[in-house]
């Protein structure tokens, strides 16, 4: 093995020449040159960390195929059109592949002129693939998503149990596994499943730093829904998620009659027309995806500018992982979500009414708390975000959320609060918040009289504040933890903290309820010339049709983040070319002479 600053200035000149970046981003270097050593890795790095170039610049540096296990046939495709963009032989075997190609790449292997052999787990683990692997030679064997060896996860896949079996015939073969899923239980599922003796581990922050977080209270979600989408400009793309399948379709045609690109995604729609959308959003631009949380894995598409939540998400741990799936690229991203008591009740409910054991059950109820403490929380939303993953981060306040930008503003709240406390006292706490805020704002329903709750003292004593406004004090009581929902019938109940609040011997802040936000991100594309903006557009146009030729997604021609460079630098030369970000020889050598026209023209024009 070479000595390390000649194998980093090897490294750093493919990043350079292969990929057109110019330095590595944190723990890249580090990874590559571990697995480089000989040494087995993992590597736990957040969405958009580049955990591809990891295995692929070693790939590059050695003899023969690495071959990596991944376990979406859409995610290999894509990775292996990105590969082939770049000039680097790379080839898919998985149920799509056809016999001729498996001709092809067989012969490549033989010749060691493949580089990257993306397979899925269950082709990995065949006889038939072993015995082949044995007889021409292997570099390294990465494991994509390997938290998919772990029931903690979310995406669990038996198959990836088996892959220990690469290890039992390829015992010198350097392995890393690679996850974006932190938590302690998959760590140790990953490192026992897989079988990867005396790993070296690389544990980089999970904070994104380019995602801005903001929350609102729900009131009309569609319509907050729309101003927030139009907010973000009109061509950009993100992704919605919904509670339901029927919600999913509702939005989409509410979007759609609102004229914008929306497409819905769920697992009830036939499979061919979810694929053909899935396709759609990968390969154009500015599509928004309504979605369940069946639209999820291998959805690496680097340009997503915002990821909104219409409901509140079960825990932090799925919030995390969808909001994650904005800016991968780096650019700046929005995680928005706009939550509703009726989320919690509800959310709630189906954990109580699913078929799992009460330990289970509780683990769940937690989480839940745990998600709405983080819409409740007041102080900065990044902070709480990775103290709920095991990550202290120095900083108080990280600017670059809701909350840190426009601290919110508190009241003093004992007084409500006593009120609403009584009014669940009085009750007995044998009723919903419904019932309760109808009580306190004296509203004379069928089932408030039916009760003869008209006559409480706490009758229309809480005229001050509107529904809205209830359901958010009431939220932030169960957050504070003085207030909590019953299991059985989802009836307000008070906690032990409660008394000293209803005695006045304590006293309590909360947000002031309803706050409009107006946040908005300043667009990149506003702050364009004229010339810029013809570019813009030029660029953007030639990039679909390029990639609509070429049958690839339109990232893989080049990202946002190569666009916007162009578009501030106009280089009118091709050596000009090798400083812009993403751009590498082969597709300086492919596209250069095309995009440098397009430079010209708006220069010129
Ligand atoms: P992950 O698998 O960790 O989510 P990817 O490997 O898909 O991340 O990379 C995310 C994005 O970052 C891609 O668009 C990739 O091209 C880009 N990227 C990777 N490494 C670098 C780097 N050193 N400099 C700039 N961009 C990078
Ligand atoms: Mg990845």
């Amino acid at each position: 093995m070479s000595n390390s600053s000649d194998f980093l200035t090897n490294a750093r000149k493919l990043l350079h020449d292969i990929f057109g970046f110019t330095d590595f981003k944190p723990a890249q270097a580090e990874v590559i040159e571990a697995l480089c050593q000989g040494h087995n890795v993992l590597a736990l790095m957040p969405t958009g960390a580049g955990k591809s170039l990891c295995y692929q610049i070693p790939a590059l540096l050695h003899q023969g195929v690495t071959v990596v296990i991944s376990p979406l046939i859409a995610l290999m495709d894509d990775q292996v059109a990105a590969a082939h963009m770049a000039g680097i032989a790379a080839g898919a075997l998985h149920s799509g592949t056809s016999p001729e190609n498996i001709r092809i790449m067989a012969n490549k292997m033989r010749d060691n002129t493949l580089k990257l052999l993306y397979v899925s787990p269950e082709r990995a683990v065949t006889n038939r693939f072993i015995n082949f692997l044995h007889q021409v030679s292997v570099s390294f064997f990465a494991i994509d998503e390997a938290h998919c060896v772990s029931q903690w996860g979310h995406d669990f896949r038996p198959e990836y149990r088996r892959l220990s079996i690469l290890a039992k015939h390829f015992p010198n073969v350097p392995r890393i596994a690679l996850t974006a899923t932190a938590n302690s239980h998959t760590r140790e599922d990953i490192l026992h499943y897989l079988s990867l003796p005396n790993p070296k581990i690389f544990v980089h922050s999970f904070d994104r730093p380019n995602i801005d977080y903001q929350v609102i209270e729900k009131s009309n979600g569609k319509k907050q829904l729309l101003k927030f989408i139009r907010s973000m400009g009109n061509d950009c793309c993100g992704i919605v998620y919904c509670s339901s399948r029927k919600k999913v379709e509702n939005i989409t045609r509410f979007l759609q009659e609102e004229s914008i690109n929306a497409l819905p995604y769920h697992a009830g729609m036939d499979n061919q027309q979810r694929s053909y959308n899935q396709r759609k959003f990968t390969q154009e631009d500015g599509i928004i995806m309504v979605a369940t949380v069946a639209f999820g894995m291998g959805i690496d598409k680097p340009d997503v500018r915002f990821v909104a939540h219409l409901d509140m998400p079960p825990s932090i741990e799925r919030f995390y992982q969808e909001s994650g799936r904005a800016g991968r690229d780096g650019l700046p991203a929005v995680s928005w979500l706009c939550h509703g008591l009726n989320d919690f009740v509800l959310l709630h409910e189906r954990i109580m009414e699913s078929s799992s054991d009460n330990t289970q059950k509780n683990i769940e109820l937690a989480k839940l708390a745990q998600m709405l403490a983080y819409c409740e929380n007041n102080s900065c939303r990044r902070k709480f975000l990775l103290s709920c993953l095991d990550e202290n981060s120095e900083k108080e306040h990280c600017g670059h959320c809701d909350n840190c930008r426009q601290p919110p503003e508190c009241f003093d709240a004992l007084l409500p609060v006593q009120k609403l406390l009584s009014c669940i006292w009085r009750v007995k706490q044998a009723f919903p918040a419904t019932h309760i805020i109808d009580i306190l704002r004296g509203r004379l329903t069928e089932d408030v009289s039916h009760h003869n709750h008209d006559k409480l003292s706490t009758f229309g004593i809480g005229k001050e504040f509107n529904i809205h406004q209830w359901r958010s004090i009431i939220r932030q009581c169960i957050a504070y933890g003085c207030l909590n929902v019953s299991f059985v019938d989802q009836s307000l109940r008070l906690t032990t903290m409660a008394r000293p609040l209803l005695l006045g011997e304590k006293s309590i802040s909360l947000r002031i309820p309803y706050r409009h936000h107006t946040d908005k991100l300043t667009e990149f594309k506003q702050l364009l010339t004229v010339r810029q903006e013809k570019l813009w557009i030029a660029l953007k146009q030639w990039r679909i049709e390029t990639a609509k030729s070429q049958d690839v997604p339109a990232f893989v021609i080049f990202n946002d983040r190569t666009l916007q460079e162009l578009v501030e630098k106009m280089p009118t030369c091709i050596t000009d070319l090798y400083d812009i970000y993403g751009l590498g020889e082969a597709k300086i050598q492919h596209f250069g002479v095309e995009i440098i026209n397009l430079c010209r023209i708006a220069k010129d024009g």
